[in-house]
C-alpha cells in the first residue's frame, strides 16, 4: 500500500474511534490502542509533510500560538433570543405568531445551554473555520483553539452540502470544571468562578494547546445555509446528528404551548441532573417556511423564543460566620446557615471570599440572607433581609488575628486575602504543605494519606515534609488504626518518594505560584535546587513565562532559614534536588541565547527529535521566521516563502549536517 493511503486509512480510522468515544459514547477501543495509532499517524505525518491535512486527527492536540484573534463577518448574522419569564409571554408570543402564518404550528422545545456561542463553517465536509458570536454581525476566528475540542467534527461524515454553518455552543461539562478547579487549588492558583465564563474564556487562550487540555465540548443546535433540503428544525438536529455533530437528545417536538410548558417545568426541576448548565429552553418554531414568513426584529428572530428559568433562591438564617486557614496561609471567610434546601441540595454553608465582600453586603451574623444558586454551582450569598435584621446586630468585624495561631494576619497591596505570615507554625499551613508534598501530583507518597499527616502532625512526629524521611515503623504504630503492614507501606512509600525527578519535588515544595508547569521551566533552567536558590528575582523572570510574582514567591521562598534548612535536610535523606546526571549528560548550554526555526524534512533525525536536540542544548525552536530568528535549520522541502523569509531577513540557513556540526 503507498503511503498516501495508509495515512488516510488511519485517519479514517482514528475519526471513526473518536466519533464512537464522544458522540456517541461507545468507545470500541481501548484509550491505549488509540494512542498508539495516533503516534502511528503523528510519525508519519512527519515523516511525509506532503500529506499535510489542517483537520486530521492529529491537528486535535494543539499547538498553534495564535497572538491576535482576526475578526471575520458572519455569513448570516448571529441574533440575539428574546425572553420570556411566564405562561402568559409565551401565550402572547403564540398569539403573534399566528396572526403572521397560517396552519398549525409545532414548536421544537430545545434546552438553553449556557456556555459560548460558535460558528462553524463546512465546505465540502470539513470544517474551515470557527468563529465566535461577536457582535452578532461579526466576531473573532478562533479555528485553532476549537479544533481541539473532541465533540467538534473536523470531517463530516456523509451526505452534506459544500458549504453552510452550523450553531451550536461550546460548554464546559460540571464534572471537568470541578476536576479543572481541583487541580487549581492544588497548584495555588484562584479557582474558576463558574463553567459558562472558563468556557468562553478557553476560546481566547492563545495557546492552543493548553485549550486541548480543557474538557470543552460543542452542542449543536442550528444549521444555516442557502440551500438545504430539510423542512423543520427539528429534522435540521437529526440531520446534523448524522453529520457527527453532538446534538443532545433533550430536544423534543411538541404541538402547543401547553406541551411547550410541561417541558419547561419538567427541566426546571431535572436541570441540575445533567451534565453540564443550562440557564433555561429555547422554543423554535419548527416549520423552516414558517421561520421564513415570520423573519426578524433588529434583535432577534421572531420564530424563537427563550424562556430563563429563575435562579433558584431561598433565605435562610446565617449564624455564624468562620474562618478557614488554607495550605498558603490565606484566610477564607465561610458562611454557617441554617440548613436549607436549594436546587435538590441542603446548603449549610456558602464561601463568603473575602474581607471587602461582607463588607460591600454588609452581611452580619445573625442576618437573615438570600442564598442562591443560579449557573453557579456553589451557592452564594447575594443580599440580606434587612427587614428581619435584629435590632441588636452590630457590623461584622473582620478577624485580626489567625483563628488557628493567634498570629496577626497580614494583607498585601492589591491582595483581596488575608494571610496568616506565621509560616512554619500555623498548624493548618504546616500541615496542609505537608500534605501537598505528599499528593499524587507531588510526591505521590502511596501508603501516606492527608489524615495521617495530620496525625502526625498532632502526635508531634513531624512538623515539615523533610521530618517524613525520619519515621520508623515504630514510631508509626502507636497512631490510630494503624496496624503493622500499614506503618510498613508508609515507611516504604516514603523512602520510595527519593527516586521522584527534581521537577515534581520542586513543585511538592509548595512554593507559591510556582505549580506544576513553572516548576517543570525552573527545574529544566536552573536544574539544581542549588542554582534555583541563589538566582535573584532579576535573573527568574529572564526565565521563559517567569512574572515578577513568581520570581519574588521564589525569592521569598529561599530567603526563610527555616526552609534552607528543609532543603538541606531532603538533600541529605536523597531526594532529588537536581537534574539526573544521565539526563543531564545530554545537555548543554552550547545554543544558549539562540533561536531556531526547523523547516523540512531531515535524514538522520526526525524533527521532533531535532527540537529536542536544540531545547537541551539551551536554544529555543520558535515556529515563524522574524528578525530574533538566529539559525533557520532547512531539511527537504523547505517551503520557499520561509526560504525568502529567512533570506531578506539575512538569517543563516543551516543544513542538517551544519547543524550536528555545530552541537560538536
Ligand atoms: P441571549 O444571549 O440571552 O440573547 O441568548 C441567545 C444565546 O443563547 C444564543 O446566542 C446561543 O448562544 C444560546 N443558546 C443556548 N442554547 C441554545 C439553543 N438550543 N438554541 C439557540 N440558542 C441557544
Ligand atoms: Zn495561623
Amino acid at each position: 500500500m503507498d503511503i498516501k493511503s495508509k495515512i488516510e486509512i488511519l485517519r479514517d480510522e482514528l475519526r471513526q474511534h473518536n466519533y464512537n468515544y464522544y458522540i456517541l459514547d461507545n468507545p470500541t477501543i481501548s484509550d491505549y490502542e488509540f494512542d498508539i495509532k495516533l503516534k502511528e499517524l503523528q510519525a508519519l505525518e512527519e515523516k511525509y509533510p506532503e500529506f499535510f491535512d489542517a483537520n486530521s486527527p492529529t491537528q486535535r492536540v494543539g499547538g498553534t500560538i495564535t497572538k491576535n484573534f482576526n475578526a471575520v463577518v458572519h455569513d448570516f448574522r448571529m441574533y440575539s433570543l428574546d425572553n420570556s419569564y411566564s405562561k402568559e409571554d409565551l401565550l402572547d408570543w403564540e398569539i403573534r405568531i399566528k396572526k403572521m402564518v397560517d396552519g398549525e404550528v409545532q414548536y421544537t422545545c430545545e434546552l438553553k445551554y449556557d456556555g459560548a456561542s460558535m460558528n462553524l463553517t463546512y465546505e465540502n465536509g470539513k470544517l474551515v473555520r470557527a468563529v465566535t458570536r461577536g457582535d452578532g454581525v461579526r466576531g473573532d476566528e478562533v479555528t485553532a483553539n476549537v479544533k481541539t475540542i473532541n465533540t467538534v467534527p473536523l470531517q463530516l461524515n456523509s451526505d452534506y452540502p459544500d458549504r453552510f454553518d452550523i450553531r451550536g455552543e461550546i460548554i464546559l461539562p460540571i464534572e471537568g470544571f470541578l476536576k479543572m478547579n481541583e487541580e487549581r487549588i492544588e497548584n495555588d492558583e484562584e479557582p474558576y468562578r463558574n463553567p459558562r465564563n472558563t468556557a468562553s474564556g478557553s476560546l481566547k487562550l492563545q495557546d492552543s494547546a493548553e485549550v486541548a487540555k480543557r474538557p470543552l465540548e460543542f452542542l449543536m443546535y442550528s444549521i444555516k445555509s442557502n440551500n438545504l433540503s430539510i423542512q423543520s428544525q427539528f429534522e435540521g438536529l437529526d440531520k446534523a446528528r448524522s453529520w457527527g455533530f453532538k446534538v443532545p437528545q433533550e430536544a423534543k417536538l411538541v404541538n402547543s404551548i401547553d406541551e411547550v410548558i410541561d417541558y419547561i417545568n419538567y427541566w426546571d426541576e431535572h436541570r441540575f441532573d445533567l451534565p453540564y448548565e443550562i440557564d433555561g429552553v429555547v422554543i423554535k418554531v419548527n416549520s423552516l417556511y414558517q421561520q421564513d414568513e415570520l423573519g426578524f426584529t433588529a434583535k432577534a428572530p421572531r420564530w424563537a423564543m427563550a424562556y430563563k428559568f429563575k435562579a433558584e433562591r431561598v433565605s435562610t438564617k446565617l449564624n455564624e460566620i468562620t474562618y478557614q486557614v488554607g495550605r498558603t496561609g490565606a484566610i477564607t471567610p465561610v458562611a454557617n446557615l441554617e440548613p436549607v434546601q436549594l436546587a435538590g441540595t441542603i446548603v449549610k454553608r456558602a464561601s463568603l471570599h473575602n474581607a471587602d465582600q461582607i463588607e460591600k453586603l454588609d452581611i452580619r451574623e445573625g442576618d437573615e440572607v438570600y442564598v442562591e444558586k443560579g449557573g453557579e454551582i456553589i451557592p452564594k450569598i447575594i443580599a440580606v433581609d434587612l427587614s428581619k435584621r435584629p435590632s441588636d446586630s452590630k457590623p461584622t468585624k473582620y478577624i485580626t488575628n489567625c483563628p488557628e495561631c493567634d498570629t496577626e494576619l497580614v494583607r498585601l497591596e492589591g491582595e483581596a486575602k488575608h494571610y496568616c505570615p506565621n509560616y512554619n507554625g500555623c498548624p493548618p499551613q504546616v500541615i496542609g504543605r505537608i500534605q501537598h508534598y505528599i499528593s499524587r501530583k507531588a510526591m505521590d507518597i502511596e501508603g501516606l494519606g492527608g489524615e495521617t499527616v495530620a496525625l502526625l502532625v498532632h502526635e508531634g512526629l513531624i512538623s515539615n515534609y523533610s521530618d517524613l524521611y525520619e519515621l520508623t515503623v515504630e514510631q508509626v504504630i502507636p497512631l490510630e488504626r494503624m496496624a503493622e503492614k500499614s506503618a510498613e507501606n508508609l515507611v516504604q512509600g516514603i523512602m520510595a518518594s527519593k527516586q521522584i525527578p527534581f521537577e515534581r519535588v520542586l513543585f511538592a515544595l509548595g512554593i507559591r505560584y510556582v505549580g506544576e508547569t513553572v516548576a517543570k521551566k525552573l527545574a529544566k533552567h536552573y536544574k539544581s535546587i542549588d542554582a534555583l536558590m541563589f538566582a535573584s528575582t532579576l535573573d527568574l523572570v529572564t526565565v521563559d513565562e517567569i512574572g515578577e510574582r513568581i520570581a519574588e514567591s521564589v525569592v521569598d521562598f529561599f530567603s526563610s532559614e527555616e526552609n534552607r534548612t528543609i532543603i538541606e535536610r531532603l538533600k541529605s535523606f536523597g531526594v532529588q534536588l537536581e537534574i539526573s546526571a544521565e539526563k543531564l549528560a545530554n545537555q548543554t548550554d552550547k545554543l544558549k541565547g539562540q533561536t531556531f526555526v526547523v523547516s523540512g524534512v531531515f535524514e538522520t533525525v526526525s524533527r521532533t527529535e531535532l527540537k529536542k536536540l536544540i531545547e537541551d542544548n539551551g536554544g529555543k525552536v520558535s515556529s515563524s521566521i522574524s528578525s530574533k530568528t538566529s539559525y533557520v535549520v532547512a531539511g527537504d522541502k523547505m517551503g520557499p516563502s520561509k526560504r525568502t523569509k529567512a533570506e531578506n531577513l539575512n538569517i543563516s540557513i543551516l543544513t542538517e549536517q551544519e547543524f550536528l556540526e555545530l552541537l560538536r
